[in-house]
């Protein structure tokens, strides 16, 4: 634990920061060495009663809500400020539980300043209509409020852990909810901080704030199962947001997801080679390809098939690996032991399925849970799992493809739908593309940007709704009609 973290109380209940009740210990893992740099207990489901029966209180006595929406926007830029001035030990707890590199962890921290200040700027718009109604002999008008959705559960995986937490916490406040997280297990360090700040800067009534730090099948299915939340904002598997689905039919919680992906990336043969080439291994060994949209399956136009393969694995061949603190590494580790196994486990699948191994896909060093970037080259497009699951790894599975007549086809074959990339210089061939692929996301010339003004999310298996943007807050708000005779 960082020195300046409290090592016991670990849940941010009430205002507070406090010991779980729980007596599990959990560890947490530096991925860049495999050593224990923490224990915490997870919280339980008396936690979890405790931080809903807060949450709840908050809410329905109106104490956040009804704050002057200025004065609500001003408490999230300080809370953006204040997220801003601790950049250094933040970006040092992302890399010790999630092994990213220095400017990735940076870039977190900027990204999550951004999301209070965007969804700070959201809360004085927030906005009914009104309009004069046909009556039928009657003189009617109606008008309509929008108001916050209620208790919010923040469900979120490790792969960006402040990142997530913090974009789903700027909506449901700005939309005025009371909101309890419940970060991975495995990476909960940087929000141990987040709490110490909350808890010190008194900027959130008690309870409109909470975080839980604990396991997903107890801390997290306590929530899903609760009566009293009333959403749930899930990013993570498509496996476990359909548990959150069928665990919110009983109140028949709202529900948003933010799930997995088998992101296709096209570069056809017109395109500027050198930057497609660039834009494709960073669309798959970013974060060491653990990245939702990763650009897993790179279709390449059959005349440079062979020359993007090998562009693509010099790249990878080339990156250094270390750990994030050292500012030179290219890529980080692997988040656990059981990430490194199932990616190891993906390239014997790789070789075994019949794809050539063109370069990486060995584990680097004894300790820590580095893996190289591996390149796969599938040239009959045979329906092998490198090409079909995801893997949350740095494994790319190249295909050749013959234009924009297969193009429709090839991406949507997968219950997936949430990044995509096309790299061209034909205008006509990028937007009709971006017509074609079913994804939330399509990236021309480029791959993995992201916004706070512009929605992202998921078609098909990989989720519903939108973060980001003023869609991203309409999940969090319900719209009520008012009707009044004249
Ligand atoms: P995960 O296993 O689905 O876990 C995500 C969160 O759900 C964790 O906090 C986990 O808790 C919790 N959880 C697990 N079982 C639960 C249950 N039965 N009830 C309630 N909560 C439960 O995902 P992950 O391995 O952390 O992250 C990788 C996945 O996230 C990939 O599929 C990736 O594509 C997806 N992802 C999607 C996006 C997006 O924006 N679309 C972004 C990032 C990641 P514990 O970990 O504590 O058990």
């Amino acid at each position: 634990m960082s020195a300046s973290l409290s090592p016991t109380r670990t849940q941010f209940i009430a205002g507070k920061q406090v010991s779980s009740n729980g007596t599990e210990e959990i560890p947490v893992y530096d991925p860049a060495t495999g050593e224990i740099i923490s224990t915490f207990q997870g919280a339980d489901a008396a936690d979890v009663e405790m931080a809903v029966a807060a949450a709840r209180d908050s809410f329905d006595k109106r104490i956040w809500r009804d704050l002057p929406p200025i004065e609500r926007a001003a408490r999230m830029t300080a809370m953006a400020d204040l997220i801003a001035s601790h950049a250094d030990d933040f970006a040092e707890l992302e890399i010790s539980d999630n092994g990213m590199t220095m400017s990735m962890a940076r870039a977190t921290v900027t990204s999550c300043a951004n999301s209070l200040r965007y969804f700070a700027g959201t809360i004085q718009k927030i906005h009914g209509e009104s309009t004069d109604l046909s009556g039928g002999g009657r003189q009617l008008m109606a008008y309509t409020m929008r108001e916050a959705v209620g208790v919010v559960a923040a469900i979120t995986p490790w792969n960006a852990p402040l990142g997530v937490l913090v974009n789903k916490m700027a909506p449901a406040l700005a939309a005025g909810c009371s909101i309890i997280g419940k970060p991975a297990e495995q990476t909960p360090l940087s929000s141990i901080l987040l709490s110490q700040l909350l808890a010190e800067s008194q900027l959130f009534p008690d309870g409109v704030i909470s975080i839980l730090n604990g396991h997903g099948h107890i801390a997290g299915a306590a929530l899903a199962a609760h009566d009293d939340v009333d959403k749930i904002t899930f990013t993570g598997s498509t496996e476990v947001g359909k548990k959150l689905v069928v665990a919110s039919a009983h109140n028949l919680k709202r529900v948003t997801l933010e799930l997995g992906g088998k992101s296709p990336l096209f570069i056809f043969d017109d395109a500027p080679l050198e930057h497609a080439i660039q834009g494709a291994a960073m669309a798959i060994f970013a974060n060491s390809g653990q990245v939702c949209f990763a650009g897993s399956r790179l279709y390449i136009q059959r005349g440079i098939y062979d020359a993007v393969i090998e562009g693509v694995a010099k790249i990878g061949d080339a990156m250094k690996l270390g750990n994030g603190r050292d500012p030179s590494t290219q890529l980080g580790p692997l988040v656990r032991q059981e990430q490194l196994d199932r990616v190891l486990k993906y390239i014997e699948y790789g070789i075994s399925d019949g794809a050539e191994l063109i370069s990486g896909g060995m584990r680097e060093g004894d300790k820590g849970y580095f893996v190289r970037p591996a390149v796969f080259a599938n040239r009959e497009r045979n329906k092998i799992r490198i090409a079909e699951e995801e893997i949350f790894g740095p494994i790319v599975t190249a295909m050749p493809f013959d234009g924009l007549d297969e193009l429709e086809a090839l991406a949507n074959d997968t219950p997936y739908g949430l990044g995509s990339g096309v790299f061209t210089s034909s205008n006509s061939t990028a937007h009709k593309a971006a017509r074609l692929i079913r994804a939330g996301n399509v990236w021309i010339n480029c791959y993995g940007i992201l916004d706070k003004a512009i929605p992202f999310g998921g078609f098909k298996q990989s989720g519903w709704g939108r973060e980001f943007g003023l869609e991203g807050l309409s999940p969090f708000l319900e719209t009520k009609a008012v009707y009044n005779m004249l």
